[in-house]
């Protein structure tokens, strides 16, 4: 079992999630983070801290779609343990439907 970040974080990227997670296995990309699910300990810290509403555990069928997509990416981004500033207009895409297109494949930083 892991946590795994879903579509409401594309463009959002408030990185309150990083700073709870205490095996820091959170992986940054341009405009999305991923968890590590080889890393992952499933203790839901993460969950409630996401203003996005973006985490979910890997049983949860709001979170199918994005697990593949969690362990890809978590092996081409790099590590990210510090909270950074968000994306400027964090608040105008936050609870927006039909982002999944819009996710960078870039690394962040
Ligand atoms: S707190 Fe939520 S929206 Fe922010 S980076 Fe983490 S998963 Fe993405
Ligand atoms: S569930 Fe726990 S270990 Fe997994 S990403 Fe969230 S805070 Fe980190």
């Amino acid at each position: 079992m892991a946590y795994v970040v879903t579509e409401n974080c594309i463009k959002c990227k408030y990185q309150d999630c990083v700073e709870v997670c205490p095996v820091d296995c959170f992986y940054e990309g341009e405009n999305f983070l991923v968890i590590n699910p080889d890393e992952c300990i499933d203790c839901g810290v993460c969950e409630p801290e996401c203003p996005a509403e973006a985490i979910f555990p890997d049983s949860d069928p709001k979170a199918a779609d994005w697990s593949e997509v969690n362990r890809q990416y978590a092996g081409e981004w790099p590590n990210i343990t510090r909270k950074g500033d968000a994306p400027a207009d964090a608040d105008d895409w936050k609870g927006k439907p039909g982002k999944k297109d819009l996710l960078s494949s870039k690394a962040g930083r």
